[in-house]
């Protein structure tokens, strides 16, 4: 049996957020292992408390539900419709999906799904190759394929590796490097950003490798220089209330748990600042639950 994510107590009728595994990895280029992600997340889950003192609330009063894994099959086109339809299932029933990878790939879907307006991405990757391995859902390809697919804008933050060419696209996206956030710091850069996204609907996409390799190795294509959980933390704190659909990926567990211990503690963190917010903003005002914008 698989264990589901600690404290997902409600029913799914009357939940407010629904957590979605998608245990694939079918175009890893690296190292295998992402489709062990969810089940790793969920396992760390479990060694947390309920209570996050931060945001003085308890996760079992949060109507949360966890529907286990979608079953992927081979082609990553056929995963990423398969993730789409999923998720338009879940926002149609106005609630906010929360979707556990699995590689980077099966967030094209979702955003499909979500039609935001921003798409907001933390990820040591530009993820802007055309095609990679003769696919076009690629993981290397997520940022490429969302950008096609009409957001108005998309930010990326702790990008540090990319092609060339990759790199000569950047000016289409607005990029907060990862030695942007060293030098900055995340307050001011998270600031300009809520600059930016007033009003607007969002979609918040976590690889994990944005954080440095160092601190947390467990991931599909580590890189050093990131940012640390902390930031990350900073960065789920202050956009998460403000998105309309959250996805975590490319956890690859064969580390120590670091990796899947931070990813845990991010979902929860998201579910944890969203429903706060949630619970102090009347319906009418709250942009990143409006389902029935069109693009
Ligand atoms: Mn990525
Ligand atoms: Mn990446």
């Amino acid at each position: 049996m698989t264990t589901l994510f600690a404290d997902a107590k409600e029913e799914e009728e009357q939940a407010k957020y629904v957590i979605l595994g998608v245990p694939y990895d079918g175009t890893t280029s690296f190292r295998p292992g992402t489709r062990y992600g969810p089940r790793a997340i969920r396992e760390y889950s479990c060694n947390f408390e309920s209570y996050m003192p931060h945001h003085h609330v308890d996760l079992i009063s949060v109507p949360f539900f966890d529907r286990g894994d979608l079953e992927p099959e081979c082609s990553p086109e056929r995963v990423v419709a398969q993730v789409e339809q999923e998720i338009e299932g879940i926002i149609q029933r106005m609630k906010v999906p929360i979707l556990l990878g699995g590689e980077h790939s099966i967030t094209i879907g979702a955003v499909r799904a979500a039609r935001p307006d921003v798409y907001i991405v933390c990820d040591a990757h530009l993820d802007l190759r055309e095609e990679y391995r003769g696919s076009l859902c690629n993981h290397a390809c997520t940022t490429a394929r969302v950008l096609e697919d009409g957001v108005e804008d998309a930010i990326v933050i702790g990008a540090r590796s990319g092609t060339e060419e990759q790199y000569r696209r950047a000016h289409e996206m607005t990029i907060f490097d990862a030695d942007d956030v060293a030098t900055r710091g995340i307050g001011t850069i998270l600031e300009e950003i809520m600059g930016m996204v007033e009003g607007r609907k969002i979609y918040l996409s976590i690889d994990a490798d944005v954080v440095d390799c160092c601190l947390t190795p467990g991931v599909g294509t580590p890189e050093p220089f990131g940012i640390t959980p902390r930031d990350l933390r900073a960065i789920v704190r202050t956009l998460g209330p403000l998105s309309s659909a959250f996805d975590y990926v490319e956890v690859c567990p064969v580390d120590a748990g670091q990796t899947a211990a931070v990813a845990a503690e991010m979902i929860r963190e998201f579910i944890a600042a969203h429903w706060v917010r949630a619970c102090a903003e009347p319906p009418g005002r709250r942009v990143s639950s409006d389902t029935d914008k069109q693009r």
